[in-house]
């Protein structure tokens, strides 16, 4: 248990308070952690240049060391600093996506400390669009090393009292700026080796960036099919348990129709051995269940509602005490491929194939 402090909570609307955000920004000059809304999670951030500031980030998380972190920035020129050199392609992705929700990886200057980076040569960039974000970052004038602002393996944060439920007594400063926006952390591209690789798939889909970059690569851990090449992780921190909640998770894909009734099934029986089922359904699909507290996780027709709740259930059905939640599988298409890499990890690898 990292050394107990008070949480203060600087809560933001529309019309951000400029002394709020200056607040929060000083505390990060300090070697505070600051937690702060994005458009995809709230992060959970310190002085990416100060090491003491950064491994406080790891404590308090209970995040292993060799999991690295997102450093975030409000200007494009911060990234000369960052890193060694620019690849080539970065220009014209910074161009398009950002501000967004895209990460870049890329070869780390020595100015960031090993600790960010969990001592790896590469450094992962990103510039939120979210204006509280934006507004904390540039008033700190600072790169914000952050994380998603959740313990080590729980699902990720979308709103300020999931942050509070993990981290309250541990961190200096939540501000609430109410939900986020995607509900998904951001597409992570390696740009270090000769062919651009997503590392992991979020709110900017493959399909936008192939468009750009031509040739794209999608990583074994960003597919998130097996556990199997996990080991050999690029970023040593994919291999980590992710999303969990406490509760048990199985993913059931395929067609919709075998889907529900294969989830049917398998809900009629742990019903029968008196386990609390919890299914993750989707409107188009929630009324065919007839055992187990079945939720709404968005619309299958509409995937990015999915991801904008996709966390915040499930952890509704740990606060509920379910004991195994049944969820449905989605397509992979566009954000889709984020939503099942998250649900996939959140299972363990636990998928069961219907079609
Ligand atoms: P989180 O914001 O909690 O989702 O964690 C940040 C994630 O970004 C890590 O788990 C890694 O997957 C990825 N990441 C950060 N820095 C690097 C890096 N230098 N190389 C590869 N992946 C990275
Ligand atoms: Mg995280």
């Amino acid at each position: 248990m990292p050394r107990k402090v008070e949480t203060t909570i600087l809560k933001v609307d529309q019309k951000i308070d400029t002394k709020k955000i200056r607040t929060a920004a000083k505390a990060i000059q300090e070697g505070k952690l600051v937690a702060f809304p994005t458009e995809t999670v709230y992060g959970l951030g310190a002085n990416a240049l100060e090491e003491k500031a950064v491994s406080r980030i790891f404590e308090a998380k209970g995040r292993p060391a060799d999991n690295p972190l997102i450093v975030h920035i409000a200007e494009e020129d911060s990234v000369n600093i960052l890193a060694k050199h620019v690849p080539e392609n970065a220009g014209k992705l910074m161009e398009k996506f950002w501000p967004g929700p895209m990460t870049l990886i890329m070869p780390r200057s020595d100015l960031v400390p090993g600790v960010t980076t969990a001592n790896l040569d590469t450094v992962a960039i990103r510039m939120p669009s979210h204006p509280v974000a934006r507004a904390l970052i540039e008033e700190a004038n600072l790169p914000i090393a952050a994380p998603s602002a959740n313990l080590s393996g729980m699902p990720s944060p979308t709103s300020a009292r999931h942050v509070l439920d993990d981290l309250s007594g541990r961190i200096e400063v939540v501000i609430d700026g109410g939900k986020t926006g995607y509900g998904v952390e951001s597409t992570v591209i390696d740009l270090s080796e000769s062919i651009p690789t997503i590392l992991r798939p979020g709110p900017l889909p493959v399909e936008e960036l192939s468009k750009i970059l031509g040739e794209v690569k999608i990583s074994s851990i960003a597919r998130a099919e097996t556990p199997e090449e996990i080991s050999e992780a690029k970023s040593p921190g994919m291999k980590h348990e992710h999303y969990s909640p406490k509760s048990e998770v199985l993913v059931v894909e395929g067609t919709p129709k075998r889907v529900i009734s294969k989830i049917q099934e398998m809900a009629t029986k742990y019903d029968r051995e008196e386990k609390k089922v919890g299914i993750l359904a989707t409107e188009e699909t929630a009324e065919k269940y007839e055992v187990g507290t079945v939720k709404v996780v968005g619309k299958r027709r509409k995937p990015e509602t999915v991801a904008e709740n996709l966390f915040r259930i499930l952890r509704e059905f740990d606060d509920e005490g379910i004991d195994i939640i049944l969820a449905e599988g989605l397509e992979t298409a566009g954000i889709g491929l984020a939503i099942m890499n998250r649900l996939r990890k959140a299972a363990g690898y636990n998928i069961v194939r219907v079609a």
